[in-house]
């Protein structure tokens, strides 16, 4: 079997080691002899029909040359979104997947709508690990550590990955963290995210394997020993 992992903009968004991702996307694949083609997408580049898309988080520096970069392939996303094919955001590229950013200072940015949702600079950062209580994994937890202050606020069919019960998540207000519609994801659980939650990244890699091959394939089981044990360490845990 073969999955193609299109990687949006790495050299700008790619904070607090967000490339863990498509390390851990890859590896999972890898060891179950599934073939990995992973495209890394710069500016001015093409984007090619991928099963997954990647994009990572970065400062609103970065994200001002990302978001004029992806309003330009705002319609190719969305059908691509509408094939069912996986998005998955880290934070600044979370927040790009809705429908606009307002940064403190300057500009709204204009996100690529792939999620009704809508983000806001906030006054305080939120800086600290996060535990999200989700009802479509197993285990049901995701963990993960969230930095930014952008406050992001989710509606109409687009719902939370899940309710923080450690952290602050979306917005530190309502108590939800990340989103999901169709199968795009957008979370604020850098860390990276997807080493210690081996749960999600298999859950992802069904549904892109899925998608790509039209029908449901159940991945073969790995030795996640040292994967859940950090992920457990890190359940409830503020510091
Ligand atoms: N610049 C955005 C914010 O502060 C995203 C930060 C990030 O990607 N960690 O909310």
């Amino acid at each position: 079997m073969k999955l193609s992992i299109g990687h949006l903009y790495p050299k700008l968004l790619n904070l607090y080691g967000d490339m863990g991702n498509i390390i851990t996307l890859t590896k999972r694949c890898e060891w179950r002899g599934i073939d990995v083609e992973y495209d890394p997408i710069g500016v001015g580049d093409r984007i090619r029909e991928h099963d997954l898309y990647f994009i990572g988080g970065g400062q609103d520096r970065q994200q001002i040359e990302v978001a004029e970069e992806l309003y330009k392939h705002k319609d190719f996303l969305l059908e691509e979104r509408d094939k069912n094919t996986v998005f998955l955001g880290i934070c600044g590229g979370y927040q790009l997947f809705g429908h606009y950013y307002q940064p403190f200072e300057g500009d709204k940015l204009k996100g690529i709508s792939l999620l009704d949702a809508y983000t806001v600079a906030g006054k305080k950062r939120f800086i600290g690990n996060v535990t999200v209580e989700t009802d479509f994994l197993t285990p049901a937890t995701l963990v993960g550590f969230e930095n930014h202050s952008g406050l992001t606020y989710i509606q109409g069919e687009t719902k939370p990955l899940g309710k923080v019960s450690v952290g602050n998540g979306n917005n530190g207000q309502d108590k939800t963290e990340g989103a999901r519609y169709k199968n795009v994801f957008g979370t604020y659980l850098h860390g990276s995210l997807l080493p210690k939650n081996p749960n999600f990244a298999d859950y992802l890699i069904e549904l892109a394997l899925e998608k790509r091959y039209g029908e449901k394939i159940e991945l073969s089981k790995l030795d996640d020993k040292l994967e859940l044990e950090t992920h457990n360490s890190l359940i409830g845990k503020a510091y």
